[in-house]
């Protein structure tokens, strides 16, 4: 593939789009262009790929070394929270006078962090790259419970802090709806940081991704 090798910024800084934080559709169209013999993916699977890539240079470069085999849904948690400094997702701390405010007037000094949304459609590509690269089901540490656990955790936790209810987007029921709304306090609202939650977008930029990794699978 045609990676760009800058290594040493793995801000992707220079991605416009807080949304989209990896993907370039068009990119893969360009290369089938270019590149007859290879298929043209889809934005999912060269997406799936390129995470898969990050998490195999990311063992890689992991201190003490750690092999696939070895890794555990600790070791994918601590690899979530390694994403975070890659994150565009503003999480206020509980002190923050924004707390639990969805769109605050000023800017705040809280921490950027990954999308709860992001770090669970990534978990999802990962689970499925790790058996279609060899892994056993059974074993696979994408799916381990803490790792579950852990996306709950921050799932709610965002969810208090940001004041944005992370519920699929439902249906508006514009004709009596009497007891939906009753049980949670806020009102879902139309922001619902919706752009987030896109199951297709990228958690690090692909810079980051230098040389793929061949599995020794
Ligand atoms: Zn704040």
């Amino acid at each position: 593939m045609d990676q760009p090798s800058g290594s040493d910024d793995p801000s992707g800084s220079s991605h416009p789009d807080a949304n989209t934080i990896i993907s370039s559709p068009s990119a893969s169209a360009q290369e089938s262009r270019s590149l007859p013999p290879t298929p043209p993916l889809s934005r999912y699977e060269s997406q799936k790929r390129r995470d898969w890539n990050t998490f195999l240079q990311y063992l890689k470069n992991h201190k003490p070394p750690l092999t696939l085999s070895r890794c555990s849904g600790a070791h994918v948690i601590e690899f979530l929270k390694y994403l975070d400094q890659f994150g565009k997702t503003k999480v206020h701390v509980s002190g923050c006078p924004y707390f639990g405010q969805p769109n605050p007037p000023a800017p705040c000094a809280c921490p950027l962090k990954q999308a709860w949304g992001s770090l669970d459609a990534l978990i999802g590509r990962l689970r499925a790259a790790y058996e279609e690269n060899g892994g056993q089901p059974e074993s696979n540490p994408f799916g381990a419970r803490a790792v579950r656990i852990y996306l709950r955790e921050v799932k709610d936790g965002q969810a208090k802090a940001r004041g944005v209810p992370y519920e699929k987007k439902k249906r508006k029921r514009t004709g009596g709806s009497a007891s939906g709304a009753a049980t949670s306090g806020q009102e879902a609202t139309t922001a619902g940081g919706g752009g987030e939650e896109g199951g297709t977008s990228g958690v690090i930029s692909s810079n980051e991704v230098t040389n793929p990794v061949t599995s020794t699978l």
